[in-house]
């Protein structure tokens, strides 16, 4: 058993050395992927995977939870410091399992729920009918506007307070723009509704101060740790303020407050035993994220997300919204006749990832979209530029304006290359 990987299981070990070189030569774009430290490895790959320590700190169902204690406890203070917010639980095992556990803290099965459609840009566990959200809960969906395809917070307003949820769900994995917490929380207020934003792909631009903060407005937070926050994979609830304004109309028999009931569906109504490797790892994650660099590393990844949306437009690609506030982009590739998969396939082809998307009020299926996602944080956190992104772009168009053109593809492969070689990805590995 003290055997290293590579002679252990060459196989596997050779699999992650190509999936190394694999990141490493390729752009990835994806949005919802990014790139952890080597010290968030370091805590995640640690003898910290082999304890139990069902509960939480200071009242665990097993012994020697000493070290656990005081880790879960950093990464606890740290969340709540950084997010500033009274209750954190880190305990959730992914982004899915918060939400869940959110909606299993507050609601009833056959209870009300209101969320953004998948198709529109939404999550599946915010009442995806084939999603636990939306097979044990009345799901109701609200989408974008047609024509604009922003958030029409008054068609979302009227859905309220005809279906009366008794949550709403906030919070998208495909939306470009801004979310307005603030008309979120007036909403959930005259539906007398709790208010759950969900900003597992918006939270370390949060951190950074370039998307608005729900701590104000949102009843619980739940957030992914993985994406722009850059740690590694798992999730986060936040409670802004334990005394909740509706507490006590939804819960008046209830003795416990809003943070007791999200850690008790966690553990025991969810989860069993924490991951303290993953614990241990979001901690170093949120140290990261507390300091300025990386304030200047969201301000980046949106800035970048804009130099790649101008240089699409200037090479008439049609973005939905017109363009982006965020990290990320969603390109209709209706006008050029081919679809999200051609262009997934063809941009696959010349090593950049993105992946296939419905755009709004898509004409073709979930399988076959009309359009591609693409996104900045992980191309930035490889120190990525502007001027790199805009060049980006510019290989993008080249390959999706003539994607049969073999010369346009080739040259496209040269240019990605270099790209990789001026921003070397984990060169210490
Ligand atoms: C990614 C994401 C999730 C789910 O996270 P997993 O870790 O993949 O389970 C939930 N909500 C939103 C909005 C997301 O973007």
């Amino acid at each position: 058993m003290s055997q290293p990987l590579s002679q252990l299981d060459p196989e596997i070990n050779s699999l992650i050395a190509e999936e190394l070189e694999r990141q490493r030569q390729g752009l990835e774009m994806i949005p919802s992927e990014n790139f952890t430290s080597p010290a968030v490895m370091a805590a995640l790959g640690s003898i910290l995977t082999n304890k139990y320590s069902e509960g939480y700190p200071g009242k665990r169902y097993y012994g020697g939870n000493k070290y656990i204690d005081a880790i879960e406890n950093i990464a606890r203070e740290r969340a709540r410091k950084l997010f500033g917010v009274e209750h954190a639980n880190v305990q959730p095992y992914s982004g899915s399992p918060a939400n869940q556990a959110v909606m299993f803290a507050l609601l009833k099965p056959g209870d009300t729920i209101l969320g953004m459609e998948l198709a529109q840009g939404g999550h599946l566990t915010h009442g995806y009918k084939l999603s636990f959200s939306g097979r044990y809960y009345r799901a109701v969906n609200y989408g974008v506007d047609k024509k604009t395809h922003l958030l029409d917070y008054e068609a979302i307003r009227k859905i309220a307070i005809q279906e009366k949820p008794k949550l709403i769900v906030c919070g998208a994995t495909a939306y470009p723009r801004l979310i307005d917490f603030a008309a979120f929380r007036k909403i959930a207020d005259e539906a007398q509704a709790y208010l759950l934003a969900d900003i597992s792909h918006i939270a370390g631009l949060v951190i950074a101060g370039v998307h608005p903060s729900p701590v104000p407005y949102a009843d619980v937070i739940t957030t992914t740790t993985h994406k722009t926050l850059r740690g590694p994979r798992g999730a986060m609830i936040l409670v802004p303020k334990i005394a909740d304004r509706w507490h006590d109309i939804h819960h008046a028999t209830s003795k416990k407050n809003l943070a007791e009931m999200i850690d008790s569906a966690i553990i025991p109504g969810l989860q069993g035993g924490p991951h303290n490797h993953q614990t241990a790892a979001i901690a170093v994650a949120l140290k990261e994220a507390a300091t300025p660099q990386f304030a200047d590393y969201g301000k980046a990844v949106v800035a970048n997300a804009q130099a790649l949306a101008t240089a699409l437009t200037e090479r008439g690609l049609a973005l939905s919204t017109g363009g982006t506030d965020n990290h990320l982009i969603l390109i209709d590739l209706a006008p050029q006749g081919i679809t999200g998969k051609e262009a997934e396939n063809v941009l696959d082809s010349i090593d950049i990832t993105v992946n296939k998307n419905l755009v709004p009020y898509d004409p073709k299926p979930p399988l076959d979209p009309s359009g591609i996602r693409l996104g900045t944080p992980a191309l930035t956190s490889r120190g990525f530029t502007t001027e790199d992104m805009s060049q980006v772009g510019n290989i993008i168009a080249d390959v999706l304006l003539q994607p049969k053109n073999e010369e346009v593809l080739a040259s496209a492969r040269v240019q990605v290359k270099k790209l990789t070689q001026q921003h070397p990805l984990y060169p210490e590995l």
